[in-house]
């Protein structure tokens, strides 16, 4: 007798959402990312009811060709990697190719899109993981997507989604964190018909330190060092902010590798460490720290929702951050600058 069957294609893309659709701000990263992958730089983002009810994207991207369309809701297909040497050099933030297909397995979806060289567009509609044929649509260049009533056929997922509030707060916590790094894209970002965001593509540094003030607060731009160091391959720039600038929360840390925020362990034991002499205990520092080096130095693809990474030379990377960010602190304990009292 046999026992082990193949599963049908939408309850495979519902597993693999099981992994990275935890709730509506986890919708918006995917989208969102895959709009900046798509090159871009006009960024529209639209919630409704904190996300359960409505999500709808917009964006002035490449756009997805006719021929496209079903690939691009199908599992494992993806336009960024081809090869296992492109997923080791990838530059994209997305590779896995399953985004769609599990946000669509899992929602009322529509896909609508346009490059700028076809004449028109077309709109694909997926109910709970079940694509209907493409339809000629009116839309610009570029793509929208709408995700409706997510979760409603996974009554688990939905009954732990929280208060509206919550939800959208992770949503707005969520594009400022990608609005800190890809400071040259436009957002824009509403709740239930009102405007809560609107962040202008920064043209110059100055237009960079603005958005980093809107996001963080002028005191944050005022009260860190904005550092730049290169050595051994690696490059460390952002903003260290000083012990004044320190929070009773670890809530204004961002630290990107390669352009990706993640939370990393040994990342978060160098930043701890050189933060260690110049912190009361109990306060944590504010900073937007961004790290690059070659992509092949560092393993991306350690977690489906990828906010994990692995470093080729770990010592190597956790000395680099400890001694540049501890060079920097260091300028501030030579002046008077005592540490701070909680
Ligand atoms: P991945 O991002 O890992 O490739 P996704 O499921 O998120 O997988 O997207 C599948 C494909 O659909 C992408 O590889 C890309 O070619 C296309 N795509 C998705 N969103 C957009 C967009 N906003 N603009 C242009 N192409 C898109
Ligand atoms: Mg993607």
């Amino acid at each position: 007798m046999s026992r082990i069957r193949q599963l049908p294609i939408e309850l495979i893309n519902q597993i693999a959402a099981g992994e990275v659709i935890e709730r509506p701000a986890s919708v918006v990263k995917e989208l969102v990312e895959n709009s900046l992958d798509a090159g871009a730089q006009r960024i529209e983002i639209e919630v409704e009811e904190g996300g359960a009810r409505l999500i709808r994207v917009r964006d002035d991207g490449r756009g997805i060709d006719a021929d496209d369309l079903p690939l691009a809701i199908a599992a494992h297909a993806t336009s960024k990697i081809a090869s296992f040497d492109d997923l080791e050099r990838v530059t994209t933030l997305g590779f896995r190719g399953e985004a769609l297909p599990s946000i669509a397995s899992i929602s009322r979806f529509a896909l609508t899109s346009r490059p700028a060289e076809q004449a028109h567009a077309l709109r694909i509609e997926v109910d709970g993981g079940k694509p209907g044929a493409p339809k000629p649509a009116q839309h610009p260049a570029g793509t929208t997507i709408e995700v409706r009533d997510l979760f409603y056929n996974v009554p688990a997922r939905r009954k732990f989604l929280r208060a509206e509030r919550t939800e959208f707060g992770r949503i707005d916590e969520l594009i400022a964190s990608l609005a800190l790094v890809r400071t040259g894209a436009e957002f824009r970002l509403s709740h239930n018909g009102k405007p809560v965001r609107l962040l202008r593509r920064a043209v110059d540094e100055a237009g960079v330190a603005a958005r980093v003030g809107d996001l963080l607060g002028e005191e944050f731009v005022g009260q860190s060092l904005r550092i730049e160091h290169e050595g051994a391959g690696l490059r460390l720039s952002g903003w260290v902010g000083l012990p004044t600038a320190s929070r009773a929360q670890a809530d204004s840390q961002y630290f990107y590798v390669n352009g990706r925020l993640v939370r990393d362990r040994l990342v978060a034991h160098a930043v701890r460490q050189a933060y260690a002499d110049v912190l009361f205990h109990g306060r944590h520092p504010a900073f937007v720290l961004f790290l690059d080096l070659d992509p092949l130095g560092v393993d991306v693809n350690v977690h489906p929702a990828k906010h994990e990474v692995r470093f080729r030379e770990s010592r190597l990377v956790h000395d680099f951050l400890y001694r540049t960010l501890n060079d920097a602190l260091a300028q501030t304990r030579a002046g008077a600058a005592a540490p701070v009292a909680p």
